[in-house]
Order: C-alpha cells, then sequence, then structure tokens
C-alpha cells in the first residue's frame, strides 16, 4: 500500500486538479456509476469530539474506500492542533486490499472548495462579476480562490456573523487581486451574483427577501442535521441542485424546506446531470440557482485517489508491504 502523509498534499494537489477530480465523479455519481455509502457521525463522548465515515464506490473511476475522521473543539486550545481531522483509506476494489493512506485535512477543504467551483462553471450566469461570500472560515478561502477561476469577478463582498474574522477575506481578496468590501445581508444578497455560504451556523442567515433574481448561490457550510444558513423560502424559490439528493434533503440546505413542506425531494436535481447534459440547469438569467454542497465521500475518494497517483509520479508515496 501506499501513504501520503498529510504533510505532502500541499506539494501534490491543485485545486485544478480537485475541480476535475470532483467534477468528475458528480458526473460519475449521476450517470450512476458512483455511489456513496450512509453517512456514519457519532458523539463519542470523548473530548467532545464527532467521529464518523464517508465512504463509497466509483466503478468507472475504480475508487472504492472512505474517510475516517471528525471534529475535535478542543484540539487547537489544548494541543495546537486543528480541529477537524480525517484520512482516507483507499482499496482495491478488484480484491478489498487496502491500497493507500492519505491525510484528508487539506483534501476536505481542496474538494469541498471544488464542489463550489463545480456548481459556479455550470449554474452561475456566465456574465458574474461579484462574488459574495458569507463566512470567513477555515474554509472560506479556500472557496474564494477556486470560485474566482470560473467567472471574471471584478469584485468581492462579504458579511461575516463575527466580523472581527472579516480580515481574512480581504486579505484573500487582495491575494487575488480584487477589491473587498464588507457589507450588510441585504446589500451583499442585491449586489452579488454568486453567493458562497460557508458558516456553522444552526438559523438561516440569508433571507429569500435579500436575494435578487439571476443569483447563483453555493451553500455549503450544511453538513449536519441542525444547520442551516438560507431562509426555506429561498428553496421555494430556486432550482436547487446537490451532490447527493439523499445528503441534502437529511443532512443538506433542503432538510428544513423539505421538513417544513415548501419543498418535495424530487424538486432536487442532482448537479452531475447538469454536468453530463441531462439536466439543463439554469434556463434563463432570471432563475435563482442553489447548489446544496453536503459533501459526499466520493469526494474525497476521487481527490485521495489523485493525490496517490501524483505521488507516485513524483516518487513521493511511501510504499509499505502491507
Ligand atoms: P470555522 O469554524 O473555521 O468557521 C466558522 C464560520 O461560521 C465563521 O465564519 C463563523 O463566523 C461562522 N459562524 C459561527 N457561528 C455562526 C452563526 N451563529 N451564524 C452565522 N455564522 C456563524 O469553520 P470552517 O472550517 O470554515 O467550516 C465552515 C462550515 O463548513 C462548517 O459548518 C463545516 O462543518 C462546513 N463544512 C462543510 C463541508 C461540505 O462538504 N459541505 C466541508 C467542510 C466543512
Amino acid at each position: 500500500m501506499f501513504i501520503v502523509p498529510e504533510s505532502a498534499i500541499a506539494d501534490l494537489i491543485t485545486p485544478d486538479a480537485a475541480f476535475d477530480a470532483v467534477e468528475s465523479v458528480f458526473a460519475a455519481m449521476a450517470a450512476k456509476d458512483a455511489y456513496n455509502f450512509p453517512v456514519v457521525r457519532e458523539a463519542i463522548g470523548h473530548e467532545d469530539a464527532l467521529y464518523g465515515f464517508k465512504g463509497g464506490f466509483d466503478r468507472a473511476g475504480g475508487s472504492l474506500g472512505l474517510k475516517a475522521g471528525g471534529y475535535w473543539p478542543h484540539n487547537l486550545e489544548k494541543r495546537g492542533l486543528i480541529n477537524h481531522q480525517s484520512t482516507v483509506f483507499l482499496f482495491d476494489p478488484d480484491t478489498g486490499k487496502v491500497s493507500a493512506m492519505v491525510g484528508g485535512n487539506l483534501l476536505t477543504a481542496l474538494r469541498t472548495a471544488a464542489a463550489s467551483s463545480v456548481s459556479i462553471k455550470h449554474l452561475a450566469r456566465p456574465d458574474s462579476a461579484v462574488l459574495g461570500m458569507i463566512g470567513a472560515g477555515h474554509q472560506s478561502v479556500f472557496q474564494m480562490q477556486a470560485a474566482v477561476k470560473h467567472r471574471d469577478f471584478t469584485r468581492v463582498i462579504g458579511w461575516n456573523y463575527h466580523p472581527e474574522m472579516l480580515s481574512r477575506l480581504a486579505d484573500c481578496a487582495a491575494g487575488l487581486g480584487l477589491p473587498f468590501e464588507a457589507v450588510d445581508l441585504s446589500t451583499l444578497g442585491r449586489d452579488a451574483d454568486v453567493i458562497i455560504s460557508i458558516t456553522s451556523s444552526f438559523d438561516a442567515t440569508l433571507l429569500d427577501a435579500h436575494v435578487t433574481p439571476g443569483t447563483h448561490i453555493a451553500c455549503m457550510g450544511t453538513d449536519t442535521k441542525g444547520k442551516q444558513e438560507v431562509d426555506p423560502a429561498l428553496l421555494a424559490r430556486a432550482k436547487i441542485f446537490t451532490d447527493e439528493v439523499a445528503q441534502s434533503t437529511s443532512i443538506g440546505e433542503a432538510q428544513h424546506a423539505v421538513s417544513q413542506g415548501l419543498i418535495q425531494p424530487s424538486d432536487i436535481a442532482e448537479i452531475g446531470a447538469v454536468i453530463n447534459g441531462t439536466h439543463p440547469g439554469r434556463t434563463s438569467t432570471e432563475d435563482i440557482t442553489l447548489f446544496d454542497g453536503t459533501g459526499v465521500g466520493l469526494q474525497d475518494l476521487a481527490t485521495a485517489a489523485k493525490v496517490v497517483e501524483l505521488a507516485r509520479a513524483a516518487g513521493t508515496a511511501i510504499e509499505v508491504d502491507f
């Protein structure tokens, strides 16, 4: 088997390579060539940690395996470690033998940013010029860096629940050569052509009344039952797309609109269908498109498999007889 440690990942995989891997696996999911296994997520009663597994099998790409890990809220403060910890394990689909162990922390950020940027590529208006960011945490920087590759954004506007964190967005925008302005939510909803929401909120932040026709919204923060970033009424008004419908309605942003009877699961389309050309996606400049990015195990497997390929080609994968 091959081992690629966390410390090696940054030098191996680019956001562009992560984008290609995620776009391909979303397409494979919609073509029924790949599927995710049910997610396990447990409060283990130790260190207040949430631990779980996300796995799947991509017959088209040949990836079988899982990401194991979760959230240890006291890591940073007690041990100087990041709170999210994960590792990806890949298996040979022909024999069941383990084939690779890959650090999953940076990969999680890259594959999550790749998902929202896939949605921007396929659903945002081609003339989108203003990027609106809600959230200024760890993931936000990866999100912004990936988003700007797919439209000619001329400026970034942002809002965060903790305003003292907004300098992270300003610094990131400056690094991309774009002006940044902190705005209130109604200005953000009115002026942004594309909105990325990446927060750990449990209440709707972006309201239906904030959003104007033609906007594309990538809701990326809601990945657990109870979390919520946008007004359920916004989902009733939007064309909704997701990575996986089962996750969208159970742990994604759509859980609220579905439980309130505002939408049906059948109102939600897989982004892979748009990639494959079997769903038209946006059909008007007035459509509001909303991508519910819940985060599926196949994204982790696809990016980890790419890392192993790159590490082997570079001669840096650690080979272990196992
Ligand atoms: P972080 O802890 O670094 O940042 C959290 C962000 O949420 C900050 O911007 C913070 O100000 C904001 N926030 C906190 N409480 C809020 C509230 N009550 N209302 C509005 N905003 C609030 O987290 P992160 O690593 O940037 O992750 C952000 C979210 O993305 C988390 O919910 C995480 O679970 C989720 N996530 C999703 C995926 C996916 O595939 N969809 C992948 C990774 C992370």
